[in-house]
């Protein structure tokens, strides 16, 4: 899942990045309003996280921008202005939750965890396939109640799949919903990443199925006669 942060103060953004990227999401931090709606009409990001004061464009600037876009994406407002007219015209602009600085960074992260299930249309804080479960907000995986040693970029590949059952899901999308833009992994670990994923969930009833020119999809493995 890649997160979207607009927040001027390098040592704020920072923090919110470090935190969201041990937490397993993909982060890109613009400084100004206006990178930001530039970012934001790319329509990679699964949550955008927008402060209101911001050089060139404010936030709320952006927001209305986003909203006449009619994209979908949540909104997690953050501000230092404690004024509830400020937060009353965000709310009714299109913002989805709104935090007023200074906020606890696992504050934070609970309200992002919230949006993005709500964004998934309230899907269940656990995934669960056959004898494959994924937590959601633990980031862990697990087959039959066994966890598997997963890395954080298998987790994230295995969420996408999951969501999307039985589709495919191009290189492109995973490369995009994974990674930041600056940085420089690309199609080679997506490779690495399902060949070691399929693997490690062998035994799980599930397989990710490489479709040729297309992409991958997670499909009930074919019934074996020994179970
Ligand atoms: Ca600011």
């Amino acid at each position: 899942m890649r997160i979207l942060v607009t927040e001027d103060d390098a040592a704020l953004a920072e923090a919110l990045q470090f935190s969201l990227t041990q937490a397993g999401y993909a982060v890109d931090w613009v400084t100004n309003g206006a990178a930001a709606d530039e970012a934001l009409k790319d329509d990679v990001f699964g949550l955008v996280i927008l402060d209101l004061g911001l050089p060139k464009l404010d936030g709320f600037e952006v927001l209305r921008r986003l909203r006449r876009r009619n994209a979908p994406l949540p909104v997690l407002i953050l501000s230092g202005r404690e004024k509830p007219e400020e937060k009353v015209q965000a709310l009714d602009l299109g913002a989805d939750d709104y935090l007023v600085k200074p906020f606890s960074l696992s504050e934070l992260q609970a309200r992002v965890r919230a949006l993005l299930r709500r964004g998934q249309g309230g899907a269940a804080l656990v995934i669960s396939y056959g004898g494959l479960s994924l937590d959601t907000i633990g980031r862990t995986v697990s087959v039959n109640g066994t966890t598997l040693p997963l890395s954080v970029h298998e987790v994230g590949v295995l969420e996408i799949l999951l969501y999307r059952f039985g589709r495919v899901v191009s290189k492109e999308q995973l490369v995009e919903q994974l990674y930041s833009y600056d940085s420089d992994v690309g199609y080679n670990a997506i490779e690495v990443y399902v060949h070691r994923l399929r693997k490690k969930i062998e035994g799980s009833g599930l397989n990710v199925r490489t479709v040729y020119g297309r992409g991958y999809l997670l499909e009930q493995r074919a019934a074996s006669p020994i179970q």
